[in-house]
């Protein structure tokens, strides 16, 4: 009877849905393994592509990160294994399948100690414990690239641009490619912004069709009638940029113009031909032979150009735009009036070439150099995207090479190695803790098994292979991982199988913080009227990775 009298406490609002405890953590820990599943099968030389179809077209493709995100994930503990495959991305440009599969296999390792009741609190600090080992280790391990010579350098980073295309569609030809990209990450300089490097797609033709451009290269923009005319190539031309209309334009649509007399008609007409002459005459008389405009160049101007041998390109894209700039040391003006000398770029060749069915506009010879385009050819345009999306990793693989200049053995070997010396350090732990970092250790097996998987070989077979040569007291077995050609084992630093430390470091902070931040939710709340406003939460809190050393409350479940 007296409980009936209680009032009844309303905390939260009327449709909110919580659900805590051991069995929300083990139904969290389910949804990223599930996840984890779907890119798995992508990694490495001999990993599978996904094919995404949806409403804005199909794309094929490798990188963890473009599937992570054309996934469309709606699991709240889910959605952070995509970020943590978006900011590898953005923090390295590699390893984006590593760093999933990684913080998958961490979960994994977790579950049945919290199915048993370990306080997730405990595998926590070993997790993150192990993870700092880990760090150590391969900066340890890493082996330095720098004080080697020009030619040296090059080809050790040949070697890691080789290693990170040969798991995509473009991996027959990562000679061919790798080459390239250094090429390309090696003209940039020191000031190596990404931007600087364009990447055009033109179906058509092979991949070896390929090429690089050690300047600007841009499409062709829209010309009206008199570009035939125009002069199709210009040696050590003077290049005005603008970001000014060169339109015939109706002035008198802008204005409200009153006439009392219908011959003053006559006089505004004209006056708006004076005025797009004027424009004309200026950019003339400022001496350049090339005109670029971001804004559109009409047929009138086109015409007035041919006449003079001057060359023009209207709606010339911003970027492109950008980069003409940087390259030939011009400025772009935002208008005709008082054109020094100073403002104009110059390049020693400039011309229109044909690329499979598409013009290009060409610029080389550039006297501050830092730019290069690569132009890419092949088949489909799905099959473009994807080698695109390739390269972009190579580059920043290159770049974070040139920078860092550490690698390591890839293949599996490095993470042999930390999962080696992890047990072993286990073993002078007193207590629980002991136990979880054996089961860290274990989970960093999972690339090499997966790399076998993958492959169709017996990964049960190799792993244990590469335990035994990893746990040689020699240590000579340290650079062992998997021989993915022939399907054994094999020293695959030798074999340059070589990539960036920091892709490694990154991966396992990466993947250790996000297995931390899902064992540490233990609540869900679903709250039906602020859905969006609170699910952004904990994948923020991802992003601005660190900052979430609090409990993640406040996800919601769907
Ligand atoms: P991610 O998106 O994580 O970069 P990848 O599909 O690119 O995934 O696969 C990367 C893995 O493949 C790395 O562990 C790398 O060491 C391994 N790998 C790349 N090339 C080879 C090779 N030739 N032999 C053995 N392993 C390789
Ligand atoms: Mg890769």
């Amino acid at each position: 009877m007296a409980a009936m009298m209680q009032p009844q406490i309303i905390l939260l609002k009327e449709g909110t849905d919580t659900s805590q405890g051991k069995a929300q953590l083990i139904s969290n820990i389910n949804a990223c393994m599930a996840v984890v599943d779907l890119v798995r099968t992508t990694l490495g030389p001999r990993g599978m592509d996904k094919l995404i179809h949806d409403d804005k077209g199909t794309t094929i493709s490798n990188d963890g990160a473009t599937i992570m995100k054309l996934l469309d994930i709606v699991h709240p503990a889910a959605k952070i294994l995509v970020d943590i495959a978006k900011s590898q991305d953005l923090e390295v440009g590699d390893g984006t399948t590593t760093v999933v599969l990684l913080a998958g296999e961490f979960l994994r390792e977790a579950k049945p100690y919290v199915e048993e009741g370990v306080h997730p609190q405990l595998l926590i600090k070993s997790f993150r414990t192990a993870a700092n080992l880990a760090v150590q280790k391969i900066k340890e391990l890493a082996v330095s690239i720098e004080g080697k010579s020009f030619d040296e350098k090059k080809s050790l980073l040949e070697k890691c641009a080789a290693t990170t295309l040969s798991s995509k569609l473009v991996g027959g030809e990562k000679e061919f490619f790798s080459k390239m990209v250094v090429e390309a990450v090696t003209i940039l300089g020191e000031d190596d912004s990404l931007s600087m490097i364009g990447v055009k797609k033109v179906p058509g033709g092979t991949m070896r069709d390929s090429f690089l451009v050690k300047g600007v290269a841009f499409k062709k923009t829209f010309s009206y009638a008199g570009f035939e005319q125009q002069p199709k190539k210009f040696e050590n031309p003077k290049i005005l940029l603008l970001n000014v209309e060169l339109e015939l334009k109706s002035e008198k649509e802008n204005a409200e113009v009153r006439l009392s007399d219908p011959s003053q008609y006559q006089s505004i007409v004209d006056a708006e031909w004076n005025i797009i002459y004027d424009k004309l005459d200026k950019c003339v008389k400022a001496g350049a032979k090339i005109v670029l405009s971001r804004l559109a160049i009409g047929d009138l101007a086109t015409q007035y150009f041919a006449d003079r041998d001057i060359f023009c390109a209207g709606r010339v894209a911003e970027e492109d735009l950008q980069r003409v700039a940087n390259a030939t040391g011009g400025a772009v003006q935002t208008s005709v009036n008082n054109i020094v000398p100073e403002v104009l770029g110059t390049c020693e060749i400039f011309e229109e070439r044909q690329v499979g069915n598409e013009r290009f506009n060409i610029f080389t010879g550039c006297p501050s150099g830092e730019t290069a385009t690569i132009v890419l050819r092949g088949g489909a345009d799905q099959f473009i995207d994807e080698a695109e999306r390739s390269l972009h990793d190579a580059i920043m693989i290159v770049r974070r090479a040139a920078k860092n200049s550490t690698v390591v053995a890839g293949g599996g070997a490095i993470d042999m190695e930390i999962s080696r010396f992890l047990r072993q350090h286990a073993r002078s732990i007193a207590g629980k803790s002991q136990l979880f970092i054996n089961s860290y250790a274990k989970a960093l097996e999972v690339i090499p098994r997966q790399l076998c998987d993958n492959a169709g070989f017996d990964a049960t077979d190799i792993l244990n292979r590469l335990r035994q040569k990893h746990a040689l007291s020699s240590g000579e077995g340290a650079l062992f991982g998997v021989d993915i050609n022939n399907g054994g084992v094999i020293d695959t630093f030798t074999n340059f199988v070589w990539e960036p430390a920091v892709v490694k470091i990154n991966a396992i902070t990466a993947a250790t913080e996000a297995a931390c931040l899902i064992l540490s939710v233990d609540e869900t709340i679903r709250n039906p009227k602020s859905e969006s406003a609170q699910g952004e939460g904990a994948a923020n809190a991802m992003a601005r990775r660190g900052g979430f050393r609090g409990r993640g409350r406040g996800m919601r479940r769907r």
